[in-house]
């Protein structure tokens, strides 16, 4: 898994653990290279009871490695029936409003 914030490629550590650092971003597991370790705009995810960034995604869980609190993955985003995927853009409420207009004028109403 590259980098989700620049791309790079994971490479393997020469001896002990990876620098890389695992973390959530929009309800998906993400891996953060040392290069961008060290940006102060990381879009992670942060655990609502601790505020620590160290979250695993899982089965629709995302769990904080700090202090155990687990939340559901996709809260807010209606139903809560998240699956750690991306979030999928919605249709934004005045393109449903422009279709609406666009119906009105071929049913010639005004
Ligand atoms: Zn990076
Ligand atoms: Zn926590």
């Amino acid at each position: 898994m590259p980098c989700y914030r620049c791309g790079a490629r994971q490479t393997d550590p020469v001896r002990g653990a990876s620098p890389w650092k695992r973390g959530v971003s929009a309800d998906a597991q993400v891996l953060i290279c040392p290069e961008c370790q060290r940006s102060h705009d990381l879009d992670l995810d942060t655990c609502s009871s601790c505020a620590s960034t160290a979250l695993i995604c899982r089965l629709g869980e995302v769990e904080c490695r700090s202090c155990g609190h687990v939340r559901s993955a996709g809260e807010g985003q209606g139903g809560g029936q998240g699956e750690c995927l991306p979030k999928r853009p919605s249709v934004p409420a005045d393109l449903a409003a422009e279709v609406e207009a666009a119906l009105s004028r071929v049913l010639g109403r005004s």
